[in-house]
Parts: C-alpha cells; structure tokens; sequence
C-alpha cells in the first residue's frame, strides 16, 4: 500500500484528531491516504518537517469578502487568495455582497466564478445572498452550489444588498430551511442603532450597543424555531448577546479583532479600528475568549473586509467599516490564545474544523483519511512584526500595523503540494455537495 503513495510529510508535531501527535501523512491524488506512526510510511517524495514546526490542517475561513467584480480596487481573488495563502488558510468562502453584481441570482453567481476562475491560489466556495425579493432565487443559487444565504438585517453598507425585515427573514428562512441549508445572519437590530460621527471612538462604540446585537440574535433565533431552518450569526462581537443563544440551535462565530483589540486601546481618529459591530471593551473581549472556551462560540474568521485606504478615512461616521486580517488571523488568534493558556488544537478546532463542518465544506478541516492534504505549516514560537505594507491583501491598511505577533507559517499546502505564489495558481472553485 506504501509504494503507492507520492509524498510522505513527517512531522514531530501535527494536528491531529483534535490534539497533538507525531505522525506520517501519506498523500495520494492530493488527498491524505494514510495517517501513521512518524517513521513509518515511505514515498517518492518525502518532506520532513523542522523541529521547531507544526502541521496543522489550513484554515478553513468561511468570512470573507473579496468585492470582485465590481469593487476589486478594495480587493480582488487574486490578492485575496494570496493573503489566504500567506496565512496558511487553504480554503475561503466568499461573501455574496460588496462584489457588483451582488450574489442574488445565479446569473450574478456565473458572473464571479468566471473571474475567479483563473486567479486563485486556494480553493474559494461561495454564499447566496439573501435580500428583499429574491426568495424565488435561493432554490436555483442552492442547486448552483452555494453554501447557504447571507442576509442583513440593517442598512448593510452598499445600495446594492438591502437588508431584509422580520416578515422577509421569515419567508427566507422558511425556504432556506426548505431547502435544508444554512442562513447566516449580520445580526444587528437598526432600531438600536444610531448614525455615528467624530473622531471620538467612544462615540462609535455608544453608537452601536450590545442591545443591538442581543435584539437581533433573538430575532434569529425566534426565525429559526418558527420556520425548522438552520441559523448562524456571523461575526458576534457583544458577549451579552451569547445568553440568547444557548439551546437555540443557532451557531456562532466571532472574529480575530474581537478577541485580539480592545477599545480602550484604540486610538481617537483611528478608523482602521472600525468594523460593525464595533469592538467593544476588554472585559467583553475576555468573556468572549470564555465562550470560545466552552463552546458556545463555535469559530473563529476572518471577516476580512477592506476597501481602498482613502475611503477608510476620515471620521467614524465616514469610514468603511471593515477589517483586512485574513493573512493574518492565525497568528492574531493564537498570539492571544496561547497567553489564555490553550493550545494548537484548540485554534484549528476554531479555525479549521469546526468551520468545515458547520458549513459542510467536503474534504477540508482535518488531517485525516480522505481529507484533501491541505496543510499550514506553522513555526508557532517564531515572531515576526506585522508591516502593512508588506501584507498580500490588494490595499495596505490594517489596525495590526508595527504589532509583534508569535506564529509563522512557513508553508501552505494544497491537494498534496506546497502553493508557490510566483506559479500559475492552482485552487479551485468549490460547490456544496461536490
Ligand atoms: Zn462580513
């Protein structure tokens, strides 16, 4: 069975099955054949990973916009994927808004897979969007292969994706659970609220309050037991919104700016700080480290949103809200989690295997048989000064600039080799069920 196999990795430190092991991973067709003892298993090819190196699944990031086309001087597949790449993530989700056109229709859909095609360096799936009049879509985006439906529930930032109120979430959900597959929700209540301006990050903060995020959440959640569909809300930031989802069924994520910023520490006038919701104080960042830590927040992504620099000035009323982290959410999240005391196995389980599952992402999320041999090797003591400037996501602004963060990834895997950014890109687009 050996002889049959193309390369071997060796690693004194992988992640497997949820914990830390040696191990020999055999690879076959791009995908993981065997998973054995560490000097066992022989190939052609067989690549021994340093002593101070991890090998860990790639991240699975289900949170990101690439705004091609449309807006791709904010970003595009190309870049994106670069940064996922130089991050050790290995497969994105693409999110169906700030693109032009918007994900709404299958006609929409083909316009994006026909630009992506060519230009990307990890694999890329894609969500639905869900907005007012669309609900006879969903069923066609479904059977296209996206991986569910994102909604808004307040003004959502671009003309293009309107939110949906009480009366059309339900009629959506009611076919997304038709149809039995998931709707992921930026769960925010516009009713609470308020527009904000000045330079003050106090006045931003105030602006958007954890009510907002709570009233929403229930909203979701009530959805959900009336209409049997599966829920998740996206990038939660107030931990007094976590009590209304125990029991609910309805899954979770939070993100690195959430669990790494805090906003006593953020700057009057820094809008590179801003994203919606906002990020809130220590205390809350600490209590959402306790909700990663008994499972009431499922997983960890990126949300990566950026846009051009000139549009992210200005006061933080007139600033784009959003945060470019994808190439570097694995070094912010474990920089934070290893100070908590948790371990690799933790943050791949936030960051690749749960996300993996919870949006039925075939093959990715573990070191297993029959996975796709998709890996992050990682050097987790080795640190390294983040420079802007430096990152490979298209516009270069990020709040992390001149920070030092623990966690190199030295190599990314995918389908059984090493991606090389100066050779042609070899990811592929995914669709759900495939
Ligand atoms: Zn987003």
């Amino acid at each position: 069975m050996a002889a049959e196999l193309h390369t071997v990795v060796r690693a004194r430190r992988a992640v497997v099955g949820g914990a830390e092991r040696a191990a020999a991973i055999g690879i076959r067709d791009g995908r993981i054949a065997e998973v054995a003892a560490y000097d066992e298993l022989s190939a052609p090819d067989t690549v021994v990973l340093a002593d101070d190196e991890v090998l860990l699944p790639g991240l699975v990031d289900t949170h990101v916009h690439v705004n091609e086309p449309g807006r791709t001087e904010w970003e595009g597949f190309a870049t994106a994927t670069r940064a996922a790449a130089a991050g050790g993530v290995t497969t994105i989700v693409d999110m169906p808004l700030n693109s032009i056109p918007a994900t709404t229709t299958v006609a929409a859909l083909a316009v994006k897979q026909d630009v992506a095609r060519d230009q990307v360096h990890v694999d890329v799936g894609f969500w639905g969007g869900a907005v007012p009049g669309n609900v006879g879509d969903l069923a066609a985006l479904h059977e296209a292969g996206v991986y569910g439906f994102k909604c808004f529930l307040l003004d959502s930032g671009v003309a293009e994706f309107p939110p949906l109120d009480p009366s059309q979430l339900l009629a959506a959900m009611a076919e997304t659970a038709r149809l039995g597959t998931l709707m992921i929700v930026h769960a925010e209540d516009g009713a609470l609220v308020r527009e904000a301006s000045g330079l003050p990050y106090e006045g931003f903060l105030t602006s958007r309050p954890p009510e907002a995020e709570r009233s929403a959440v229930e909203l979701v959640v009530s959805t959900a037991r009336a209409t049997g569909g599966r829920a998740h809300v996206v990038h939660l930031s107030a931990a007094d919104a976590l009590p209304s989802l125990r029991g609910s069924g309805v899954s979770v994520e939070t993100c690195p700016h959430y669990l790494v910023l805090a906003a006593e520490d953020v700057p009057d006038g820094a809008t590179e700080f801003k994203c919606c919701p906002p990020v809130r104080r220590a205390s809350n960042r600490e209590r959402l480290w306790a909700a990663l830590a008994t499972g009431e927040i499922d997983f960890v992504v990126s949300d990566h949103s950026p846009c051009t620099a000139d549009l992210k000035r200005g006061d933080f009323g007139a600033a784009w809200g959003g945060i470019a982290s994808l190439q570097l959410s694995l070094p912010l999240v474990w920089t934070a989690a290893r100070e908590r005391g948790h371990g690799l196995a933790d943050v791949v389980g936030w960051m690749s295997t749960a996300p993996a599952r919870r949006v039925e992402l075939a093959g990715k999320g573990e070191i297993a048989v029959g996975y796709d041999a998709d890996f992050c090797v990682l050097a987790p003591d080795e640190a390294f000064r983040v420079d802007a400037s430096a990152l490979q996501h298209k516009n270069p602004v990020s709040p992390y600039d001149g920070r030092t963060l623990t966690g190199t990834v030295r190599q990314t895997w995918l389908r059984g080799t090493p991606i090389d950014l100066a050779a042609d890109p070899r990811g592929r687009l995914l669709r759900r069920g495939a």
